[in-house]
């Protein structure tokens, strides 16, 4: 068995890796080759922590696992993350551990590398400008992965707390464009791709804000009540998704869903695309919407690829377990 520690993943993964981890998985999981496991999430009592597992099985990539983790909010006070995660592969043939791999790095570069693949697919060719909604430790990693997807020229961004954009500004400036600070009415009608990653509980992006053809990658409603965007955005956008099922219960659709503008069978999933079997964007001025509700099968594929490369590199530490 390999473990891989938290502290050597991020020289081992590229965004490539990660990219391609997850644009198989979501192709794998539109083939019904791939399917994740019920969630177990609960308020454990203690410590006042969020605890849960995601798992899943993806056949073609023999990736059989689990990521166990969740969210501890007196961390920082101890220098820890709050958020804190492990992954765990096991042979599909034995049942046997394989590998023991941090999941912290890993959530945000699977997180990102979803929405990368939603724009690698479904964005207009001709994509300029980029907006940013949401500028906490996720947003500079959608950045960084979106910026690789088209010849963007600028980015432009708004927080709800206006003073975190310089994260934001620093990505930009490290890859050689222009930011800007701007309103929502302003992202709305300049940006032809836009990424919200918010922890948001009301809408943020409004359907009036939006005009011409975007791509609007919805990264940052993961539970139920989570909201960034109006309903009646998503119900004028052609609207695709990582899983149906969670797309209409912890996802961004859930407000669509529940207000009846929208039915379950008009969420198409990204892996169609992937495979071929949905055409994508039809027009460059089409809405397209990507919900990204994250789903374990996507931290098993990254964490497969770490292991690879860790093992490659010599840096796995092997336990005979
Ligand atoms: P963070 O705490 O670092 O940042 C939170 C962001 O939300 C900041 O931009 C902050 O200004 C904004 N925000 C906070 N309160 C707000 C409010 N009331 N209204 C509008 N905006 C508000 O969090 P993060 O690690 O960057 O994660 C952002 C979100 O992404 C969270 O909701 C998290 O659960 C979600 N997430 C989703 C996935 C996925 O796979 N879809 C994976 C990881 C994280």
């Amino acid at each position: 068995m390999y473990i891989v520690p938290e502290s050597a993943i991020a020289d081992l993964v590229t965004r490539k890796d990660s990219f391609d981890a997850v644009e198989q998985v979501f192709a794998s999981m539109s083939k019904r080759s791939a399917y994740n496991f019920p969630v177990i999430r609960e308020a454990i009592g203690h410590a006042e922590a969020l605890y849960g597992f995601k798992s899943g099985f993806d056949r073609d990539a023999l990736n059989l696992g689990l990521k166990s983790g969740g969210y501890w909010p007196g961390n920082e006070a101890k220098s820890l993350t709050n958020h804190q995660s492990t992954v765990f592969l096991f042979d599909a043939d034995t049942g046997k551990c394989r590998a023991v791999v941090g999941g912290n790095l890993l959530t945000a570069l699977r997180t990102a590398a979803a929405s990368s693949v939603s724009i690698a697919h479904l964005a207009p060719q001709t994509s300029r400008v980029i907006g940013m909604i949401g500028a906490g430790h996720q947003s500079a990693f959608q950045l960084r992965a979106a910026l690789e997807q088209r010849n963007f020229e600028k980015v432009i961004g708004w927080n709800y707390h206006p003073e975190m954009l310089s994260r934001l500004e620093e990505v930009a400036t490290e890859a050689g464009l222009p930011f800007e600070r701007v309103e929502l009415d302003r992202l709305g009608a300049e940006a032809d791709v836009i990424i919200s990653i918010t922890s948001s509980f009301d809408p943020i992006l409004m359907d009036a804000h939006v005009t011409g053809g975007t791509h609007i990658a919805c990264m940052g409603t993961d539970t139920k009540g989570k909201q960034e965007v109006e309903a009646a955005l998503v119900a004028r956008a052609t609207v695709f998704t990582d899983e149906v099922a969670q797309s209409i219960s912890i996802g961004e659709c859930q407000h669509a869903i529940a207000a009846g503008l929208i039915s379950e069978g008009q969420i198409n999933e990204i892996g169609a695309v992937i495979n071929g079997t949905h055409p994508g964007r039809g027009s460059d001025d089409e809405i397209t919407l990507f919900d990204g509700t994250g789903v374990g099968l996507q931290d098993l594929a990254v964490a497969d690829a770490v292991v690879k490369r860790a093992v490659e590199q010599g840096i796995a530490i092997e336990v005979d377990f």
